[in-house]
């Protein structure tokens, strides 16, 4: 275990006494490896899981432009993270296609040495960003779909927005090379779990890569109830009964996804099973919201303000300072302790800290 020593003036005024030493571990032994960013709180979609209409309507305040982290203070900090040993970052949202050059803050990020650079987005711009967005050095893209059944997708999404359009942002992102392209299906019980088998259908053979998410308790707005999880078991069950499908190990330590492969070498697919499987012992995440406040856990009730070092002209030695001392303390372990009275916390909802 290597252990980085922490020196005096890292500490800022105010701060707990640190450990003085820093083994990149937090206090379940869980090493800093990925940064989810989240670069808006906006969304042109209302999916019913994650931005309900009844919680996100037409008065919903979403953040001031004057509260966003600026490009630069978000490449500040994704330098801080990398040299603090984070492999990979991600950026999300909200639809992080919708914040206004994008492309640029992609380019920033790509000159750090050593990440993969990756990005979330349900898809509806791609057609038309894919290009750009391979030209400024964004490595893969991962594409929210979760149906293909039209009607049942306009739904979910609760925009009326054809799934068409999601399938040729696909394509122009496999074109591009942003490949191999993931797609994200959260499955709901009773809404779109009919549709499992025709996503798996599709795909197979094309080189992307389905992955199922088991509907999680996200936030305080989406009404979640346990009733409505599908088990990825069952996902898989289901796959298999007509297309064989064969375990394969992790690609990496700490991949949220099982995966399978189908016995006919026509691909592979993935089952995220916070729910039913949870996977806190291994996790490596951490997310930075749109306005800056450092997140431990996607289940958090609270973040820490990173901004305001930012904006307090902090130096690099105090914001890491800053940031090893939160990994440090981090004990999170939500998906594990989960209950019906947790579901029901003030949790930070996933559209401002992102997936
Ligand atoms: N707007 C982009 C998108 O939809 O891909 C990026 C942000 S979205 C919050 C990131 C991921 O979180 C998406 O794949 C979405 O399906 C997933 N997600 C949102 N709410 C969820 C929930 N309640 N349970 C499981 N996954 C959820
Ligand atoms: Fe928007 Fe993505 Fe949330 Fe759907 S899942 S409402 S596309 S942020
Ligand atoms: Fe990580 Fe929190 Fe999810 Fe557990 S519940 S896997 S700690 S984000």
């Amino acid at each position: 275990m290597t252990i980085i020593p922490i020196r005096p003036e890292h500490r800022l005024p105010g701060m707990e006494p640190m450990n003085p030493t820093w083994s990149g571990e937090d206090t379940r032994g869980r090493t800093l490896r990925d940064l989810r960013i989240s670069v808006t709180d906006r969304c042109n979609f209302r999916c019913v899981y994650c931005m309900p209409k009844t919680a996100f309507g037409h008065d919903h305040a979403f953040l001031p432009r004057s509260e966003l982290l600026s490009f630069e203070e978000i490449t500040r900090i994704a330098r801080l993270f990398a040299a603090r040993g984070v492999k990979k970052i991600r950026l999300t949202g909200g639809e992080p296609l919708l914040r206004h050059g994008i492309e640029n803050l992609i380019a920033m990020l790509a000159e750090i040495p050593g990440l993969d650079l990756t990005l979330t987005t349900n898809g509806s711009l791609l057609a038309k960003k894919a290009q750009a967005l391979k030209a400024a050095g964004l490595k893969r893209v991962t594409v929210s779909l979760d149906s293909l059944d039209d009607r049942v997708f306009r739904a979910m999404n609760d925009v009326d927005f054809p799934v068409e359009r999601v399938l040729e942002g696909i394509e122009a992102a496999a074109e591009a090379g942003l490949g191999p392209v993931k797609i994200n299906m959260v499955v709901k019980r009773g809404t779109n779990d009919a549709g499992i088998v025709d996503l798996a259908r599709h795909f197979r053979g094309t080189g992307h890569i389905v992955r199922f998410i088991e509907y999680m308790d996200v936030g305080s707005k989406n009404g979640w109830k346990l009733d409505e999880v599908l088990p990825s078991e069952e996902v898989v069950r289901r796959i298999a009964a007509e297309f064989p499908l064969e375990a394969i190990a992790p690609d990496y330590p700490g991949e949220v996804a099982q995966r399978w492969v189908y016995e006919d070498g026509s691909g592979e697919i993935g089952a995220i099973s916070s729910v039913t499987q949870a996977f806190c012992a291994t996790c490596t995440r951490v997310r930075l919201s749109t306005d800056g406040r450092l997140y431990t856990c996607l289940f958090a009730e609270a973040g820490h303000d990173l901004r305001g070092l930012l904006r307090g002209k902090a130096t690099d030695l105090q914001l890491d300072a800053a940031i090893a001392r939160i990994w440090h303390a981090r004990r999170d372990n939500y998906s594990e302790i989960r209950t019906a009275e947790t579901a029901g916390l003030q949790k930070v909802e996933m559209s401002y800290i992102g997936g």
